[in-house]
């Protein structure tokens, strides 16, 4: 499949980053399902893009005369049949092995031999999921990040099993969205969470171990580094389960004890203080101001 054979593509879950996906794609003037398991969620997602589109209108990257084109080229589906069609499909499911494999296997069996199936995970091994598929030389990991149509790195990560046509393919096809792909190879946590992941370990661990408050850890970082937000934020926004979840796959994939989670993150994690989604994380987001 060539980049310029590509008009329609599928985004199986309509999630955090599947309505991210959707929107990006429909913008860049391709032909999108947006397959979930229920209607409720795909209006729950159609919402979102709704909502972020009318920001772009209204910070000036969108002519609002395309908003009602974008919004068309969005077509939501909860019958995976209806993927049948579909030139590339990104998968975009929860992170959990049984769920990614009962629907990349079901999408697998549904879509034409020559479409590629690229999936989103965060951390599950993109030669695993490859093996899954009839069409592993077809499988390509296509990693964004979060909020989607915002930043503009995609991590493109090449399977064991990836083919050069299909690697070559997914790069341009993330260029056409107006992102700047990195070609990477498969390998825990690919590059994104292996270098990030061990930043907010250490930040966690600086504050257990009363080096500094979660305040000046973070004011350190963006003062000093120059990162737009501190590691700690970052870690509040990522959801604290996921962080400690990315390190539990670095520490068995990798095998190296350096990766083993701060037991401070852990105990957050088990006080159900998950970051910004519940309310508190390292800050309290109970307030206006966290
Ligand atoms: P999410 O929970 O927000 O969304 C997942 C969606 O998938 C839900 O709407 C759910 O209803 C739907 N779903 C469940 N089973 C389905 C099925 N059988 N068919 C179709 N849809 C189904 O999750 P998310 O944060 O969007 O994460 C999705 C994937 O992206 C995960 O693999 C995650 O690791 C990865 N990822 C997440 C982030 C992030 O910051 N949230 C960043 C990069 C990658």
């Amino acid at each position: 499949m060539t980049v310029d054979a590509i008009k329609i593509v599928a985004v199986l879950g309509a999630g955090t980053m599947g309505n991210g996906i959707a929107h990006v794609f429909a913008r860049a003037g391709f032909s999108v399902i947006l397959r979930d398991v229920e209607p409720r969620f795909l209006d729950r997602g159609l919402e979102t893009i709704a909502r972020n589109l009318d920001r772009e209108i209204k910070k000036g990257k969108l002519a609002e005369a395309d908003r009602a084109a974008v919004l068309a080229r969005l077509h939501p589906v909860t019958d995976m049949k209806a993927i049948a069609a579909a030139d590339f499909v990104v998968e975009a499911v929860p992170e959990k092995l049984e769920i990614k494999r009962a629907v990349l296997q079901e999408a697998d069996a549904i879509l034409r031999p020559d479409a590629i199936l690229a999936s989103n995970t965060s951390s599950i091994a993109i030669t695993t999921l490859a093996a899954l598929t009839q069409r592993p030389d077809r499988f390509v990991g296509m990693h964004f990040m979060n909020p989607v149509p915002v930043m503009v790195l995609v991590e493109v990560i090449r399977a064991l099993q990836t083919s050069e046509a299909t690697f070559d393919t997914t790069l341009r096809l993330a260029e056409k969205l107006g992102k700047k792909p990195v070609a990477v190879n498969d390998a825990p946590g690919f590059v994104s969470n292996r270098v990030l992941m061990p930043l907010i370990n250490e930040a966690a661990y600086a504050v257990m171990e009363g080096v500094a408050t979660v305040e000046a850890v973070d004011a350190v970082m963006k003062m000093g580094m120059n990162h737009p937000m501190g590691p700690l934020e970052l870690a509040d926004f990522i959801g604290l389960d996921v962080c400690v979840d990315i390190l539990h796959v670095l520490q068995d994939g990798l095998g190296d004890p350096k990766y083993r989670a701060c037991p401070l993150l852990k105990k957050y994690v088990a006080a159900g203080w998950l970051g910004r989604k519940s309310g508190r994380g390292f800050y309290d987001y109970s307030q206006e101001k966290p």
